[in-house]
């Protein structure tokens, strides 16, 4: 089963997928925290954003693409609203992420309990969704960590492969 921006679908369906890319990466931090932790979108954003992207998802669909893995952590702004309107437009499927981006300081200040929390809320993530946009509840489907940390890197590796085994979600 693969998680979409418009729900799960078999992997039959994915066709040609691109793997790894970013749809729009959002420098504001404090927008692309508010997306993630408080699911507020700016409208006018979105609006603007899709009418960018669109034409290129359009071109892509011509060039037989299929599906798209967003690899966007929440730092990253990956904006689900605007994801799903740009799949039902294009008919390309969108598949989202969980994940985070964790600098030392972060680590250092939590690092007893930061393993247990971060999986937490991963896990939570994919059983409450990202978010819930007209009746569809948008789970991710691939987890994508950012950190310096390489002993951390690997910890969540390993992690990863655990909530892998249990939900089925791959580590981007
Ligand atoms: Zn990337």
């Amino acid at each position: 089963m693969i998680y979409t921006v418009n729900g799960p679908i078999n992997k039959a369906q994915l066709g040609l997928t691109l793997g790894h890319e970013h749809f729009k990466w959002e420098e504001n931090e404090t927008y692309a925290n508010q997306m993630y932790f408080n699911k507020k979108y700016d409208d006018e954003d979105i609006k603007a954003s899709h009418e960018m992207i669109l034409p290129v998802l359009n071109e892509l669909y011509q060039l037989s693409c299929r599906a798209i893995v967003e690899t966007s952590p929440p730092i990253g702004g990956q904006n689900v609203k605007l994801l799903k309107q740009l799949s039902m437009a294009s008919g390309v499927h969108i598949i989202p992420c969980t994940g985070h981006n964790v600098p030392k300081h972060i680590h250092e200040m939590f690092k007893d309990t930061f393993i247990s929390q971060i999986s937490k809320k991963w896990i939570n993530d994919f059983q409450e969704g990202l978010d819930t946009i007209e009746g569809t509840v948008i789970r991710p489907g691939s987890k994508r960590l950012l950190s310096p940390l390489r002993y951390l890197r690997n910890t969540c590796t390993i992690l990863s492969d655990c909530i892998q085994w249990e939900f089925g979600l791959p580590l981007n």
